[in-house]
């Protein structure tokens, strides 16, 4: 089945029910939501001759043409590719590359070009550029058609996710993968109304976006905040306004809602449901945000590779009120969605007895389908039909989930995910530097910060400054180290492997602060 099916049953069933406001402002009901995407579905197929499977990246910024762009791909059984929208360009330009996207989508329509000119038979397309304007424009309702038939194992979503490896990879996300995550959202996190104001505080290129199906699904309004990001003030500003205000949240984002309501006053009035996820909750932050907003809070905990469905925690749980170890859960990531086994395993994939710490794997309707042309991945990640998440944790005699560390050393900073590996290996290219290792330090509002070690080539002594050029230049700046400690030598075990654990205890005492 097509996802893009709840979109057409939606666009008749509310015609005129508001589906997408940039703030308050009213930017398309469902019916011309509907109408939108199945209109720039034809100019994609009519002008650009794509076909079901191809795919189409968008690499914008939230904004309110960006459900009409993604449901328009859907509609046509193409492959949408969200990019984050903070990546570099170049960054982006690989993964285009990568996916092997038709077309991409981006604000102006020249952002490639140059050593990042696309390459053949791949076009970039501008949001109010003359032939897409012109498709909605000249429609006529008589054309008008469901969205074509697709296998419900085809991919929908082709998600971009770094590995350690350094390299991007894309998890393909099957349209089944998606229709049960949107449903198990209603079953196991919070139900989702008619009424409900779901805000895109968070990138749409990841969960945030992800999680629109459920309420496309129920016709409910969607809002892009124009500041087009995270904006604590904005928040509790179009609370108030419009009410039923639902939306996904990093746990650094959390904190930042809660510092700005401590200075402001603001009590929640108008948010009906916070998720949060992406990172570790501590409990003590929980609780404050229990103590300002009230019960608004829900928590899911999943993966690219399981979109956002391993483990919940709903309403009731966050509270526990009258539960059995009520502080232990509230640490813990919940219990498994309806969907989905959880398993914690040793390194045969046995079952570990309650309380013992493992690798956390999954098996389920939500696991995708593997990593996009990359069968050694796949078959390392996907082992008898289990995603192994790379995470550790125990899951205790009721069936909580506990994270403990995460067997990656994935540096997780304001929810998003940095891979030291790719850090390391653009301050490694610098001709200076000997040696380098990159880890995440505790920080008290991003969570974690990005710390780089590094060791420079005997003649070549350079200033922190020229490596935060360096990386500026190669890099997302908010990869960029946001300290860099210079080390005579990294330490290492006897087989040669640098310790990081070492390292971590080291980067509260030498510090040198980039320039930011
Ligand atoms: P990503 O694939 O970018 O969505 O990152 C997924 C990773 O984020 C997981 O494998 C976990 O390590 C971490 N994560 C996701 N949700 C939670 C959560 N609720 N609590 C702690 N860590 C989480």
């Amino acid at each position: 089945m097509n996802l893009a099916t709840w979109l057409h049953q939606s666009g008749r069933v509310r015609p005129d029910a508001p589906a997408i406001r940039f703030g308050d402002d009213l930017h398309a009901t469902y019916g011309a939501l509907a109408f939108r995407s199945w209109a720039i579905g034809e100019f994609l197929r009519a002008e650009h001759g794509v076909e079901p499977g191809d795919r189409i990246a968008i690499f914008v910024k939230n904004c309110p043409e960006y459900l009409e762009l993604l449901y328009a791909v859907l509609w046509i059984g193409a492959v949408v590719v969200p990019i984050n929208h903070k990546l570099h360009r170049r960054e982006a330009h690989w993964i285009i590359g990568n996916a092997e996207a038709r077309l991409v989508f981006t604000a102006g329509g020249d952002v490639f070009d140059g050593a990042e000119a696309l390459p053949d038979g791949c076009t970039e397309i501008g949001l109010a550029s003359e032939g897409l304007v012109r498709s909605v424009s000249q429609a006529s309702p008589d054309g008008y058609r469901a969205p074509v038939d697709v296998a419900d194992d085809a991919v929908a979503w082709l998600f971009y996710t770094s590995g350690t490896t350094g390299r991007p990879k894309g998890v393909m996300t099957t349209h089944r993968n998606l229709r049960m995550m949107a449903t198990s959202y209603t079953l196991d996190v919070d139900p989702a109304l008619p009424e409900d104001h779901v805000l895109y505080a968070a990138p749409m290129s990841h969960g945030a976006g992800l999680y629109n199906f459920q309420f496309v699904r129920v016709g409910a309004c969607h809002v892009v905040p124009r500041s087009q990001g995270f904006d604590p003030a904005e928040i509790e500003d179009l609370a108030q306004r419009l009410g039923g205000l639902v939306f996904f949240a990093a746990p650094t984002m959390v904190k930042r809602l809660i510092a700005q309501a401590n200075r402001s006053g603001y009590r929640g009035q108008g948010i009906r449901t916070v998720i949060y996820g992406g990172g570790p909750m501590y409990v003590a932050d929980l609780e404050q945000a229990l103590a300002v907003f009230g019960p608004k809070f829900v928590q899911i905990y999943g993966q690219g590779e399981s979109p956002m469905t391993i483990t919940a925690m709903n309403r009731a749980m966050v509270l526990g009120d009258g539960m059995p170890g009520q502080a232990a859960r509230r640490a813990s990531v919940g219990v498994a969605q309806s969907c989905v086994e959880v398993r914690v395993v040793d390194e045969q994939m046995r079952s570990l007895p309650p309380g013992e710490v493992g690798e956390v794997v999954v098996r389920g309707d939500t696991v995708m389908a593997g990593y996009w042309r990359n069968d050694q991945a796949t078959a390392d990640t996907l082992r008898d039909g289990w995603l192994c998440t790379g995470d550790l944790g125990r899951i205790d005699a009721d069936g909580f989930l506990t994270l403990t560390d995460r067997s990656k050393d994935v540096i997780i900073s304001g929810g998003t995910n940095i891979y030291p590996r790719e850090v390391e290996e653009a301050i490694q290219s610098h001709p200076s530097v000997y040696e380098v290792s990159v880890i995440g330090a505790p920080h008290p509002e991003w969570g974690e910060e990005v710390v780089a070690f590094v060791v420079f080539a005997d003649a070549g002594h350079v200033a922190t400054e020229e490596l935060d050029d360096w990386c500026r230049r190669q890099i997302a700046s908010f990869k960029k180290p946001k300290r860099y400690v210079v080390v005579q030598a990294l330490p290492k075990n006897s087989y040669g492997k640098v310790l990081k654990t070492d390292l971590r205890e080291q980067a509260d005492q030498k510090a040198v602060p980039s320039r930011g």
